[in-house]
Order: C-alpha cells, then sequence, then structure tokens
C-alpha cells in the first residue's frame, strides 16, 4: 500500500484529496499544525476522520518537518499547506513567505538529505500570473505576480523546478487556477457569497458587502482539480502543468448565479461603490459595495490554457460553473437550516 503524506489536510484540497486517496486505498498520513482547538471539521463532514492519520507538523520549523519525512518515510506527498488567503498576505508578508516558500524548501531539504525516493506535489496557483502577461495563460507565460502570497508561491515554484534540474528529483507543479467547493474557506469571494446568501435566506441576514464585482476568474470544481493533482503527481515525469477550465466569469455573475441558485430574483443597480443587488422579488438589498474588500493591488483577470495536462495526462475539467455555484448555496442553506453543525 503506498504512503501519501497531506499538508493542509484541513484544508478545503486536502480534505478532498484524502478522501479520494483512502478510496484508492492508499495509506494517508495528515499533517496538522496544532491550535487551541482541531480543525477538522472538513475530514468530518466527508466521513473520513477515522480513515487517515493525523500527525502533528508545523511547516516553518525544519527539525519538525525532517523528522516526520525521517519517520514516514512516504511514496508521495502533497504540499497544500499554506497561508492560502490572497488579501491576508498583504497584512502578513513575512509569515505567508516563511509558510509558502520556506516551508516548501523544508520539504525538499528533508527528503533530499534523507535520500528519500518519493514524489512531490507543490500547490502552485494562477495568482502568480498577476498583471497577466498573455491570455489565456499557460505552463509558459511570465509570471507578474501583484501580492506578497504570490511573490511566495512563485519562488516556491522556481525551487520546486530547481530541485527537479539539480538533484533530479521527482517534483511537479500543479498551478491551478480558482477552484471552489462547499468546502471554501468562508472568506473567499465564492463561499463568502454563498454562506451570506444562505443567511439571508433563511435567517433574514443582512445584505452581502463584497469589493471589486468586475473581478474575473477561472472558476472550477475543487474535486475535479484533485483528480488533476493525482495524475500529475503519478505521472512518470514530473514537469509543472496548468489546471483550469479555460472559461471566464465576474464576481458579479457568480453572485448571480448562487442569488437565483437560492430561490431570490437578483437585480445589479447603481454604479461604483453605489452598485447594490436587490432581489426583485421582495425588495431585499442583498448585496453591496464595501471600499474594505478592495486589495492595495489586485489580480482582475486570470483564464487558464489546460492544454498540457488534457493532452499529456488526459485531465479535463467535468463540472460546469452553474452546477458548482448552485451546489455550493444548497449546501450552505442546509448548513445554516440544520444549525452548522460542522466548523468549516
Ligand atoms: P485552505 O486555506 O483551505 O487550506 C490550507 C491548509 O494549509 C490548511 O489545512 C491549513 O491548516 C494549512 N496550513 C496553513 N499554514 C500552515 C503551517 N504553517 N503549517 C502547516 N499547515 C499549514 O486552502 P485550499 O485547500 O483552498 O488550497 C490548497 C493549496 O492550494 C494552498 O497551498 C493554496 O495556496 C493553493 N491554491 C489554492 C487555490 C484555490 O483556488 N483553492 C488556487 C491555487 C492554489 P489549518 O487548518 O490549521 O489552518
Ligand atoms: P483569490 O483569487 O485567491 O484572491 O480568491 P478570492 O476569492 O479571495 O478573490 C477573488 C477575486 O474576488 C479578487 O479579485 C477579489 O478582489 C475579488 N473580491 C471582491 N470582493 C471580495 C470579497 O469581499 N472577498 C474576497 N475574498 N474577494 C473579493
Amino acid at each position: 500500500m503506498k504512503k501519501v503524506l497531506i499538508t493542509g489536510i484541513t484544508g478545503q484540497d486536502g480534505s478532498f484529496l484524502a478522501q479520494e486517496l483512502v478510496q484508492r486505498g492508499y495509506d494517508v498520513v495528515g499533517l496538522v499544525r496544532r491550535g487551541s482547538t482541531p480543525k477538522t471539521g472538513r475530514l468530518d463532514y466527508l466521513g473520513i476522520l477515522d480513515k487517515v492519520r493525523l500527525v502533528s507538523m508545523e511547516l516553518t520549523e525544519f527539525a519538525n518537518v525532517f523528522s516526520v519525512i525521517k519517520a514516514e518515510s512516504p511514496d508521495l506527498i502533497y504540499n497544500l499547506g499554506a497561508q492560502s488567503f490572497v488579501a491576508d498576505s498583504f497584512d502578513h508578508p513575512h509569515l505567508t513567505s516563511e509558510i509558502n516558500y520556506t516551508g516548501v524548501l523544508n520539504i525538499l531539504e528533508a527528503v533530499k538529505v534523507l535520500g528519500i525516493e518519493c514524489s512531490i506535489y507543490q500547490a502552485s496557483t494562477s495568482e502568480m500570473y498577476g498583471d497577466v502577461l498573455t491570455d489565456p495563460q499557460n505552463e509558459d507565460t511570465p509570471f507578474n505576480p501583484l501580492s506578497p502570497y504570490a511573490v511566495a508561491k512563485a519562488a516556491a515554484h522556481h525551487i520546486i523546478r530547481n530541485y527537479r534540474f539539480a538533484y533530479g528529483m521527482k517534483t511537479s507543479n500543479g498551478i491551478l487556477f480558482n477552484h471552489e467547493s462547499e468546502l471554501r474557506g468562508r472568506e473567499f469571494v465564492t463561499r463568502k457569497i454563498t454562506s451570506k446568501l444562505a443567511s439571508i435566506k433563511v435567517q433574514d441576514g443582512p445584505p452581502v458587502r463584497l469589493g471589486n464585482l468586475d473581478s474575473v476568474r477561472d472558476w472550477g470544481y475543487a474535486k475535479d482539480y484533485i483528480k488533476g493533482m493525482i495524475l500529475i503527481n503519478e505521472a512518470s515525469q514530473a514537469s509543472d502543468y496548468v489546471i483550469a477550465t479555460n472559461t471566464i466569469k465576474t464576481v458579479r455573475e457568480f453572485f448571480e448565479f448562487s442569488a437565483i441558485a437560492a430561490g431570490f430574483s437578483p437585480v445589479f443597480e447603481g454604479e461604483g461603490m453605489d452598485e447594490k443587488c436587490i432581489c426583485k422579488k421582495t425588495s431585499k438589498v442583498l448585496c453591496e459595495v464595501d471600499k474594505k474588500f478592495f486589495r492595495p493591488s489586485d489580480v482582475t483577470y486570470l483564464r487558464g490554457d489546460y492544454s498540457k495536462i488534457n493532452q499529456e495526462l488526459g485531465w479535463k475539467p467535468e463540472t460546469a460553473f452553474e452546477t458548482m455555484a448552485e451546489r455550493m448555496v444548497l449546501t450552505d442553506i442546509q448548513l445554516v437550516e440544520s444549525g452548522n453543525i460542522y466548523s468549516f
């Protein structure tokens, strides 16, 4: 049985990846950092908390990373652990760099020094393209990052390639465009929208306050992207691959789809900071613009070209944008109705 280490197992991707690998019969070890309460809500929701082994590991502590990798001697590592929120990286640039870059280097050094034969997958990101230099973006598009998060991830991307070329290690980058699901963190715009729409629907909650409604993303469904990660880490050759849908929507469009799926009749009116979304049926204000949610510099357009992974590894997206938005909002409505017993 192959042994897999997953950093970030308590997050959206880590928990879906663990679910998929448990189903495929792998020995799954999840690396978790200590907190005042365990953040196992997603693993619990998916019903796999008792099917994985959790081990304490802090990515920024080299000795800790080294001793865990030595003790576990994995066949595969998925490094999904990160300070993953772009907006937060402007307030915590050092911490973001420590986790998102030095953490990767810690894993690479440990595996190199120990001489363990293992495939390493790194969670790279479309945020590295920043102020995009081609459209769509592919593996050859130069990076032009616009946040401390993206700068740290770009450094990590390069060090993963460097260890592949310099030491012949099997290290790959998955350059994933935004991917969402019912398990997405609530500070990201999609889940913020669906969870707050659910609270408007069920509890007559306040309007959703958002920043840049014109921002464009290539949003895919996280469970589809997990399958791409596994193909990348298990491919015979290490390489770098874009995972995306090559279709785009604005934040405003995501809001509209979700509001309709929740049973509202959304209409946007006004402009700039005065723009609002009203429900035609009830006259209820569903969304307002708030300058607090604008970023010092923002990535306003991303669209990924996934031809390389499609041609070489046979991956393609499966879930439509509308299906994803509907699934997210209906799950959030259920969670609010049931008292939201899961902590994610
Ligand atoms: P989440 O924010 O849901 O999960 C991040 C995980 O990292 C959590 O399990 C968190 O643990 C863990 N973590 C954070 N800091 C540390 C640390 N210092 N030591 C150990 N673990 C740590 O992210 P996603 O699942 O959405 O994303 C997975 C990866 O993919 C991330 O690296 C992200 O940057 C990247 N990515 C995500 C995209 C997306 O659209 N989702 C797009 C492109 C890349 P805890 O539960 O304790 O907070
Ligand atoms: P990101 O692409 O990893 O930064 O994912 P997010 O979901 O955090 O943000 C996607 C886009 O939505 C960015 O361009 C944000 O500026 C924009 N956005 C607009 N309003 C909000 C908001 O209230 N919260 C968040 N997180 N993003 C917002």
